[in-house]
């Protein structure tokens, strides 16, 4: 069950007096806030809501709002701020996409921050770009397709980033009722790394406990992690 929040100061509980720690581990979140007020600042009644009421598509460890289940308190990070202009931004001028050759030069910053896709679009084998098809053209292209191929040689593959889990859950679903196993994520690809090292290292491949059993613990040793850095969420459950 979700725990109310506690409204009351407790300095005492607090890791500095500084406000989030300036000249600490992690002077910037102020920054930050500021940065995705500025950012988001055309569509900020959305963006408000969107953090009130919406869930977090940053990663797996799950808000309702801005609350989670299991320590009291605001939950909100970096990652999530960072992300939120991409259900906040508007669509893109469709026909810079009719050559893409005059994108080579973007960065991949440059490319997410034109905007949204406003509608399905398709580019053939041999054609300079990309062209406007209806939604029941795009869903025709991909049942056909699906229809004419086998199961073994069908694969999705989806981001790991903005999209939320119940799109996970979905998707893996409805592939493997298509008859294959053959869907993958990105955010594999960033940990298998790191689940081979564990293998051979430890002999499992992902984690054995939980934050709950963190929560109480007399001893937690970190070994290679700055962890108020990159993890500043599991810093307030240590906290
Ligand atoms: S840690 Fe950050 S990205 Fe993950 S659920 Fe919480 S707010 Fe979202």
């Amino acid at each position: 069950m979700l725990r109310q929040p506690n409204k009351r100061w407790t300095p005492s509980h607090w890791a500095s007096w500084k406000p989030f720690g300036i000249g600490e581990q992690y002077p910037n979140n102020y920054w930050e806030v500021l940065r995705a007020v500025w950012v988001n600042r055309d569509q900020f009644p959305y963006a408000w809501d969107i953090l009130n009421h919406g869930v977090c598509d940053g990663c797996a460890l799950g808000t309702t709002g801005m609350q989670d289940w299991t320590v009291e308190g605001i939950h909100v990070c970096n990652v999530r701020l960072r992300l939120l202009r991409m259900n906040t931004m508007p669509a893109f001028d469709a026909q810079v996409l009719a050559d893409v050759s005059q994108l080579n030069q973007k960065r991949s910053a440059e490319l997410r921050e034109m905007g949204r896709l406003p509608y399905p679009m398709i580019r053939q084998r041999g054609e300079k770009g990309f062209r406007r098809i209806s939604w029941d053209q795009a869903l025709g292209v991909i049942s056909d397709r699906l229809r004419t191929t086998t199961p073994d040689k069908l694969g999705v593959y989806l981001t790991s980033r903005g999209t939320v889990n119940e799109t996970y859950y979905a998707a893996q679903k409805a592939v493997r009722a298509m008859g294959t196993n053959n869907i993958d994520n990105a955010a594999r690809i960033c940990h298998s790394p790191s689940t081979a090292g564990l293998k051979a290292a430890l002999g499992v491949a992902a984690t054995t406990c939980s934050y709950q059993d963190w929560i109480g613990t007399d001893l937690l040793v970190f070994i290679g992690s700055n962890v108020a850095n990159n993890q500043p969420v599991t810093v307030k459950y240590l906290h």
